[in-house]
């Protein structure tokens, strides 16, 4: 068996050079990626931003101005309360990973989007859907998971009610230049560990029995959850900025 020299396991400056980004093919130069320590089941890695952890909502504001109107649970949780309006973050935020666990109400009232209603807002503008799903069809595109209005979830992945469901989502925000779109918004998002969404590309921000609209916005945004009138609770929601490659 060829014995391969200490220096090889680092490396290489005498191979082809890749033409998208000059390095060499196993470049010994090229720069290492971060090291990051995985959280323990549902615990958060070690370089995401935590924006609820159960403990306060400072990172929070209503969309209606001032603070959170949402009620804290002792289990680490928030709840809606209908009516007071959605939430969302002081940041805005471009291109994220994020994480999020949700629950429907334990108790089962209204059916089809009456039942256990919410949402994730990316940008404050983008709606993937939460929805009590379970044993409870409504039309595709308005199924949790799915991009309301746009895109049905490959499949519905929902747990019974009062269960604990975990959403993990990579968003790349549009790209707008010269006042038209010049990149789509785009999203993979998995529903309790499965696949909803594949680098699905939005038509434009979220709408209600009409088509999106193509108007230019900004860069970043604001994450938002919907009050809609449903006892929807959350917890867990941190995010890490997708980054770039070799720096
Ligand atoms: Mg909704």
């Amino acid at each position: 068996m060829k014995r391969i020299p200490e220096n090889e396991h680092l490396g290489y400056s005498d191979t082809p050079i890749l033409t998208d980004s000059g390095y060499h093919v196993h470049d010994g130069s090229r720069p290492q990626p971060p090291v990051v320590t995985p959280g323990d089941s549902g615990e958060p890695p070690s370089d995401a931003t935590i924006l609820f952890d159960g403990s306060t909502l400072n990172a929070w504001e209503s969309i209606n101005g001032g603070p959170v109107p949402w009620k804290l649970i002792g289990d680490g949780s928030v709840e809606v309360i209908p009516e007071t309006g959605n939430i969302r973050t002081l940041e805005s935020l471009g291109d994220i990973q994020l994480h999020l666990e949700f629950r429907s109400p334990t108790e089962i009232k209204g059916e089809g989007q009456g039942r256990g209603n919410s949402g994730v807002f990316l940008m404050g503008l983008y709606e993937i859907q939460v929805l009590d799903n379970y044993q409870n069809p409504t039309y595709a595109d308005g199924t949790v998971g799915g991009l309301y209005g746009q895109r049905p979830p490959l499949v519905n992945a929902i747990r019974e009610p009062g269960s604990w469901n975990t959403y993990d989502i990579l968003w790349e925000c549009p790209v707008f230049e010269g006042g038209k779109l010049a990149k789509p918004a785009r999203i993979t998002a998995l529903l309790n560990g499965v696949v909803v969404q594949h680098a699905n590309e939005l038509l434009g921000p979220t709408t209600h029995k009409d088509l999106p609209p193509s108007e230019p916005h900004a860069s970043t945004g604001p994450l938002m959850l919907q009050d809609h009138k449903d006892l929807v609770r959350f917890r867990n929601i941190w995010y890490r900025s997708i980054g770039s490659y070799d720096q």
